[in-house]
């Protein structure tokens, strides 16, 4: 069995979601995840957001507004009475239900529970479209079956067990439709896999059981070998290993969150991204195998910072690296690149909440210099060190380019630069002209 996703544009308008049924029913059994209708979810963030602050009227007209426009999508959606009287009970009986929370005591746990009302809203409606159409669809509701240990991790051993347990009770259907994004922690509670996490959902039913493939539809032909945004003449990725579009996911490209890469990595499932716009495209397809001896891709990190500490204590001695670690490690930040000499060590990065108190204990070991707005520019295909040339034809495309850091080595999938945020452009564009489009 297949699971696929559809992210926020591609359930984002009624004929979207009827594009989405058409290209479901195809015969095959599968389970079907979906996002919230694209800007749902950041609207419920809004509603809570005005709730924390304890401005129930701010929030009741983001509601009035979401509420609005859930409204208008059920003449476009619905052909029958019937169904539009459904949809109708059923959206007004949601909206009754999200405006009972601006009416007591508003806390995270009451947050968790309003952001994940996006998904239920467009599951529900897909089902309903699907039922009026006389197809074969069942709802699995995600808060039965999707859970957090202790820990706050995928409890992947209950996902396995009670979706077993629950597709067994229901009768068989061809398309199980179910939520992205919502679960239950470890004491029941509504939680969620944070922004973006209905990748993460895919991926951990998919591994939960055995699937034989995880679709994951965007609106993209699949992962560009460098950021099309930014750059002209971008092609999308054919095929990429787990470990390249971990480095590429984690790296800024967009299009697949990267928590979804793990579970589907140890259960060894195929990954494919495909381009709800553009069925027919091959898309990409993420597996364990390596195609050797290629660059695959470029990615961009922005809003990083280096930081480099000296000191004539580091020359000979040991331990200077743990103590410079445990620094950033007491403060909460990680470290996403590191190049060291004899009397020097630089790292860069991304998340400087506490970059004050760092610096002053970093300045206790040596002299500490910052250089801020800078950008990670990342190389990632087979690098292995036995193939040669590959470094030195990606730092002789770079050579028009000031790069502060250079880090190769640290895994066989990248090659990274730190460059200034105003070279990115340049850079990008660079590697793209002489990596790929030679
Ligand atoms: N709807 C959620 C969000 O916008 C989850 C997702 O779309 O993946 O973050």
């Amino acid at each position: 069995m297949k699971v696929l996703k559809f992210g926020g544009t591609s359930v984002g308008t009624p004929q979207r979601m009827k594009d989405v049924v058409k290209l479901i029913t195809d015969g095959e059994q599968k389970i079907v995840v979906l996002s919230a209708m694209s800007g749902t979810t950041n609207m419920l963030y809004e509603i809570s957001d005005y709730l924390h602050k304890k401005n129930p009227v701010g929030a009741n007209e983001n509601i009035n507004q979401l509420e609005e426009k859930y409204f208008q999508h059920v003449d476009d959606l619905y052909t029958t009475e019937e169904y539009k009287k459904k949809a109708t009970e059923f959206l007004q009986q949601e909206f009754d239900y999200i405006r009972s929370f601006t009416k007591g005591i508003f806390t995270m746990f009451e947050e968790k529970i309003i952001v994940g009302q996006g998904e239920i809203l467009s599951t529900n409606m897909v089902a309903l479209y699907m039922q009026e159409q006389g197809l074969n669809a069942a709802l699995l509701p995600a808060l039965e079956f999707m859970r957090t240990d202790k820990n706050g991790e995928p409890d992947l051993e209950y996902i396995r067990e009670k979706l077993k347990l629950i597709m067994s009770e229901e009768e068989e259907h061809e398309i199980y439709i179910t939520q992205g994004f919502i679960c239950r922690n470890a004491y029941g509670e509504v939680e969620n896999l944070q922004r973006g996490g209905s990748d993460y959902s895919a991926s951990l039913i998919g591994a939960a059981i055995g699937a034989s493939e995880i679709q994951i539809w965007t609106d993209i032909d699949g992962m560009h070998n460098n950021d099309p945004r930014i750059v002209d003449k971008t092609s999308p990725v054919g095929q990429l290993s787990f470990e390249e579009a971990s480095e590429l996911a984690y790296f800024g490209a967009k299009i697949l969150h990267p928590t979804c890469i793990q579970p589907a990595k140890f259960a060894g499932i195929p990954v494919r991204l495909l381009n709800t716009m553009d069925p027919s495209a091959p898309g990409t397809i993420i597996s364990n195998k390596t195609q050797r001896g290629t660059i695959k891709a470029v990615a961009a990190k922005d809003n990083i910072t280096a930081i480099n500490i000296t000191s004539s204590r580091m020359l000979l001695a040991y331990g200077f690296l743990r103590k410079v670690f445990e620094i950033f490690e007491s403060y909460k930040t990680s470290i996403d690149m590191v190049t060291t000499s004899e009397v020097g060590v630089s790292v860069s990065i991304d998340n400087t909440t506490n970059l004050s108190q760092i610096l002053n204990e970093l300045k206790k070991l040596g002299t500490v210099t910052v250089d801020v707005d800078m950008c990670i520019i990342c190389v990632v295909g087979d690098l292995d060190w036995h193939n040669i040339g590959f470094e030195s034809l990606a730092t002789e495309t770079m050579k028009e380019v000031p790069v502060r850091m250079i880090s190769y080595g640290g895994s066989n999938h990248n090659i990274s630069f730190l460059v200034a945020a105003a070279d990115k452009k340049k850079a990008l564009q660079s590697l793209s002209n002489h990596l790929f489009n030679a």
